[in-house]
């Protein structure tokens, strides 16, 4: 499939590399502007959580093609110019805005046909991404905003949402499979609701709200539940915190009685355990669920979403 050795701008790669693709198999059947191969709904998946939505949804009707490599950290990804173009050739492309600022340029340039953008379908919020502190600002928004938390999947409800909006564009892209789609997409939402429930009877009887995360991943499950999330650093896990910031989980870990520092299964541990190690508190991990890999605690989002409540439960108390 590659066809570009090209040094023409992107742009222009793009326009070409659908032409051909288009030419080449028009012949056979008048749905490869619809982006199918061998039958199936080619769906482009910017990285893990909205991959899991498209393969549980799509079904056997489509084949889901992952952007973000497990086991890599998926908000600083880059897109090849070869990458962009798969993007306008998919008959699905599903992303979520703000995670992935590459990917976001990307689907801009290759403009699919068809395209899930998982913000549209639930409400943002910003949860202080400037990780100066406690201030919680509680004003919503929709997603244009630069301070918005994309973090959205980690609410099973918000995920819900998001599940209910990738079955409505899969029946748009291929209408023939909808009442498929419509089915797959309430399976997965009445699941969801399951979690959800399991959450909020397991985090019930909790001793402490407070838990310190690595990165600013869980602001919406920590309101869902009325948790306090401390993040050590903020959207992006590889962003150094400042020493004001260090001195300031200090207090809160001392005040709150937090006996446990979570770190990831993606990212640098080194900041939580060195913190942990100062405080003398345990260190466990609470996966943002960014990519699945050998090293998660489930082998997809459902189970590691229980894995994440079992240690929430133990390191609040409620275990
Ligand atoms: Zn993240």
């Amino acid at each position: 499939m590659n066809i570009r050795t090209t040094v023409l701008p992107l742009g222009v790669a793009t326009a070409a590399a659908l032409g051909l693709v288009t030419l080449a198999a028009c012949s056979s059947s008048d749905d490869a502007a619809g982006g199918h191969h061998n039958g199936k709904l080619d769906v482009v998946a910017s990285f893990y959580p909205m991959q899991y939505l498209a393969e549980r949804i799509g079904g056997g009707h489509v084949a889901v093609t992952g952007l973000t490599k497990p086991g890599v950290e998926p908000h600083d990804l880059e897109i090849s110019p070869k990458q962009t173009a798969r993007l306008g050739e998919a008959g699905l492309v599903v992303y979520l805005k703000g995670v992935q600022p590459s990917v976001d340029e990307a689907v801009e340039q290759a403009k699919p046909k068809h395209v899930a953008e998982a913000t549209s379908y639930t409400t943002l919020e910003d949860h202080g991404t400037e990780v100066d502190g406690h201030g919680h600002d509680e004003h919503e928004d929709h997603g244009e905003d630069a301070g918005a938390d994309p973090h959205v999947w980690l609410d099973p409800v918000r995920y819900a949402e998001v599940a209910k909006g990738v079955g409505k564009a899969l029946e748009k892209a291929d209408p023939d499979h909808a009442a498929d789609f419509r089915k797959n997409a309430a399976a997965l939402v009445k699941e969801l609701g399951t979690l959800d429930r399991e959450y909020r009877e397991g985090l019930r009887d909790r001793t402490s709200d407070t838990f310190i995360t690595t990165h600013a991943a869980f602001g919406y499950l920590a309101e869902r539940y009325g948790l306090e999330q401390e993040a050590i650093s903020g959207i992006d896990p590889e962003s150094e915190p400042s020493p004001a910031r260090i001195r300031d989980l200090h207090a809160t870990a001392k005040k709150d009685k937090v006996g446990t520092v979570f770190f990831e299964t993606l990212a640098s541990p080194k900041t939580a355990q060195t913190l942990a190690g100062d405080l003398k508190l345990k260190t466990d991990v609470l996966d943002p669920i960014e990519g699945i890999t050998d090293e998660s605690r489930g082998r997809d989002y459902l189970a590691v979403m229980r894995s994440n409540l079992k240690a929430l439960r133990t390191a609040l108390g409620a275990g």
